[in-house]
């Protein structure tokens, strides 16, 4: 009997990849804009983009073009040497962010590894007990050793422990357990704007205001970890550009790690600090070998481009609105609606119950999806979603819940 293709790479698979991945039996060979291909042929809209990472969806021209004229003149040359697609991208980051310096690694989890680094650099320069770092239950941080110790998730931690000391969360918003696990060893506080994986939470700016006064009281360093919510997600360049004072300034914070979209599907990792705090890392305090290497800087540095051009901030915004009103509306999934929050292209949708194979089902239906937190329904398309898709999408995704 001949075997499909896709079972015969299942079945090499399953004898050579360790199985830390809940992966699904589908091979993915092809994508185009907001559709990815399997091996059978079989055509998906991908609502995910890769947990964000493909942020202007599969194969767009300009980042093939990026990536293809920077590999025929120099893949890396180590950060011995300047190269200019760093600078490129770290003067974006100035442009749409705030005023700060960036360093280059791989990944969300290295960016805020470093984070915290600098951040125990900055609290031990004026007292060398000012190491900790707080962070929030429901949160994500990334799964290094100290990055564990950092997320507010008990499932993440399990069969790691001892954890590495030095990390405590409190609940997001409770100000109250806050000021209690403050004391004068307390280095940094971590928050993501919206909380991803713990179920697309936004922080509420009233908080960030307060998360800005504490840590200016106490030079703690303020981290936003926008490794889900950089890069136009959330309907703004960065999603901490929703929190803002009473004044409407923006709340901003002293370290901002990116990850996922700000590779475009390539693995970039940035942690983007006031100029003053990042003076504190000096050769030898951090490195990366192949972090910032020129194809991946081109790349990223061209997202931003292709993200101003096309406007696609306000885009994300407007489908964002779209998307949740039509999903609001829909008589026929309300029934087992609990709620349906974000921002932008950033979306939760929290069923009653913990739906029935919910991915499986909507995958039969033609369209990619993600569960988090049990009965939380996450979309996070590409950014460039037309309009017409991100409606077909929407019509499948209605679809599916319809029938769990
Ligand atoms: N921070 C947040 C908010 C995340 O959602 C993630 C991953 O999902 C990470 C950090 C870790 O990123 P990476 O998987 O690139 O290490």
């Amino acid at each position: 009997m001949q075997m499909s293709q896709s079972s015969e790479i299942l079945d090499r698979a399953a004898n050579v990849l360790i199985g830390n991945y809940a992966r699904l039996p589908i091979v993915m060979t092809r994508g185009e804009g907001s559709r990815v291909w399997d091996a059978e042929g079989n055509q998906y809209l991908d609502l995910f983009a890769g947990f964000g990472g493909c942020v202007l969806g599969h194969a767009h021209p300009a980042l093939i073009a990026a990536a293809t004229a920077q590999a025929g003149k120099l893949w890396h040359v180590g950060n011995t040497f300047h190269t200019e697609p760093q600078v490129q991208l770290a003067e974006r980051l100035n442009k749409t962010a705030f005023t700060g310096k960036a360093f280059f690694c791989h990944s969300g989890l290295e960016a805020n590894e470093a984070a915290v680094k600098l951040a125990r650099l900055r609290g031990q320069s004026s007292n060398p007990k000012k190491w900790k770092t707080i962070s929030f239950n429901k949160s994500f941080h990334g799964r290094s050793m100290a990055m564990i110790a950092a997320t507010g998730n008990p499932a993440v931690k399990a069969g790691f422990e001892p954890a590495v000391p030095g990390f405590n969360q409190v609940d997001l918003g409770d100000l109250e357990g806050l000021s209690g696990a403050l004391d004068d060893e307390v280095a940094a506080i971590i928050v993501e704007p919206i909380q991803g994986e713990g179920g697309i939470y936004p922080v509420d700016p009233h908080f960030a205001v307060e998360l800005r006064r504490i840590c200016d009281a106490k030079q703690i360093t303020l981290i936003y970890d926008e490794v889900w919510t950089g890069c136009g997600r959330t309907g703004k360049w960065f999603g901490h550009q929703y929190l803002k004072d009473a004044n409407g300034n923006v709340v901003l914070p002293d370290i901002l790690t990116l990850g996922k979209a700000v590779g475009g599907g390539l693995p970039v990792g940035v942690m983007f600090a006031r100029p003053e705090i990042a003076a504190l890392l000096v050769p030898g305090k951090h490195g990366c070998t192949l972090g910032g290497n020129p194809i991946c800087m081109n790349v990223s540095k061209t997202i931003f481009d292709v993200i101003e051009k096309e406007d696609l901030v306000t885009h994300a915004a407007t489908l964002g609105e779209h998307g949740m009103a039509r999903l609001r509306q829909d008589k026929k999934i309300a029934p087992k609606i609990a709620g349906i929050r974000g921002r932008g292209l950033f979306i939760g949708i929290e069923l009653k119950a913990p739906p029935e194979k919910l991915v499986e089902k909507a995958l039969e239906r033609g369209v990619i999806l993600n569960v988090t937190s049990s009965k939380v329904i996450r979309l996070a398309p590409p950014i460039n979603i037309s309009l017409d898709d991100w409606n077909k999408g929407l019509d499948l995704v209605a679809e599916s819940i319809a029938a769990v």
